[in-house]
């Protein structure tokens, strides 16, 4: 294990497997995040779940017993709105999406139409009313019209549900409409793409090399913050095993390694913080 030997300006954590495990916080994820608040460290949680307003998280991690408001939660449905902002603020996109990203970029105002002839964007989502209209409009505003680009929220290709089951993702819509089309998409706001990552530095203000990026799985959080060149640490009470590090090449490690997730804070504060079983 090797644990930080400095606080950092801001902290990005995982949710599942980072700070909670199903419907329970995982032991020092409270303190840990109460602590940083304390000193005023920024605080940032993310998900590529573009199905919920950043507020059904917060409300989540409320009800955990760890108090928190929706500016502290990004998912794709705030990278998604903010790429969009700051690339293509004058696209008329098409979002195949459930409602959280249509309020969300209708608050932002951008022009979103079912028009082919008009749509410049066509953003496959995780929609589970995705229906063959739906693909007829991207076909067209792609295929037969040739002027609209195609990007995704996220490139999960199953949303895992517990007890083994889960739903097809945004991949299965980016999937659908790059086989009728022949084009490619073109940009993922998700994780493990650094976009994700600078869209939450330019809305945090924060230089990235002054925060750390903190999750359970490798090929996501931590391949985003090493192709960002960010710091990153794992933490070992989800995804990742021991062993997973041991197969993995030196350059795939992250700068840290964590049995738990509130040894983020070096040996000497946990002891002044008198966090004596950390
Ligand atoms: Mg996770």
């Amino acid at each position: 294990m090797k644990t930080p030997e400095r606080l950092y300006e801001g902290y990005l954590f995982d949710l599942d497997g980072t700070i909670y495990l199903g419907d329970e916080l995982l032991p020092g994820a409270k303190r840990l995040v109460l602590k940083l608040r304390e000193l005023e460290k920024k605080v940032v949680f993310l998900t590529n779940n573009p199905t919920k307003d950043p507020e059904r998280y917060a409300e989540k991690l409320t009800k955990l017993g760890l108090e928190t408001p929706p500016e502290e939660v990004v998912n794709t449905v705030v990278t998604m709105t903010g790429w969009l902002l700051q690339n293509h603020p004058e696209a008329v996109v098409y979002p195949i999406s459930e409602d959280p990203l249509k309020n969300s970029l209708r608050e932002a105002g951008i022009r979103m139409s079912e028009n082919p002839e008009e749509i410049d964007i066509v953003i496959a989502s995780y929609d589970r009313g995705f229906e063959y209209r739906k693909l007829q409009i991207a076909f067209d505003a792609i295929w037969f019209h040739k002027r609209a680009r195609l990007v995704t929220t996220n490139p999960d290709r199953y949303c895992p549900f517990p007890g083994g089951r889960g739903e097809p993702d945004a991949a299965a819509i980016v999937g659908a409409i790059e086989a009728c089309t022949g084009a490619r998409c073109e940009v993922n706001v998700g994780k493990p793409d650094p976009i994700m990552l600078k869209t939450i530095m330019d809305l945090v203000g924060l230089d990235p090399k002054d925060c750390v990026v903190v999750g359970d799985r490798l090929y996501t959080e931590i391949r985003m913050a090493l192709d960002a060149g960010m710091p990153s640490a794992v933490v070992l009470t989800g995804d990742t095993r021991p062993e997973d590090l041991d197969e993995e090449p030196e350059e795939n490690h992250p700068d840290y390694v964590l049995s738990r997730i509130d040894h983020l804070v070096p040996g000497n504060l946990r002891r002044e913080f008198g966090w004596a079983d950390a």
